[in-house]
């Protein structure tokens, strides 16, 4: 699944750095490996394998990401 690549520079992915309290989730259940865990912060490692799926704004529970599908 990862080495699906959606367009460059397209994915409408937003993280809100500041409202991550480190839960780790979205690292889990990314399919496209997106995100990464640096001094307990979620942090966007590979933003255009981002396939807009939404999975990690769902099961984020702080509404620290943003994703509109459809629309990259
Ligand atoms: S929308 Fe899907 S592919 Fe994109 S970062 Fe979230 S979980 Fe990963
Ligand atoms: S799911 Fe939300 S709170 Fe948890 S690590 Fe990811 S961005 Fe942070």
């Amino acid at each position: 699944m990862k080495s699906l690549r959606y367009i460059d520079d397209v994915a409408t992915l937003v993280l809100y750095e500041e409202k991550c309290i480190g839960c780790s989730l979205c690292t889990e259940v990314c399919p496209q490996g997106v995100f990464e865990m640096h001094m307990q912060r979620a942090e966007i490692v590979d933003f255009n394998a981002c396939m807009e799926c939404g999975a990690c704004v769902k099961n984020c529970p702080v509404h620290a990401i943003s994703v509109t599908p459809g629309v990259g």
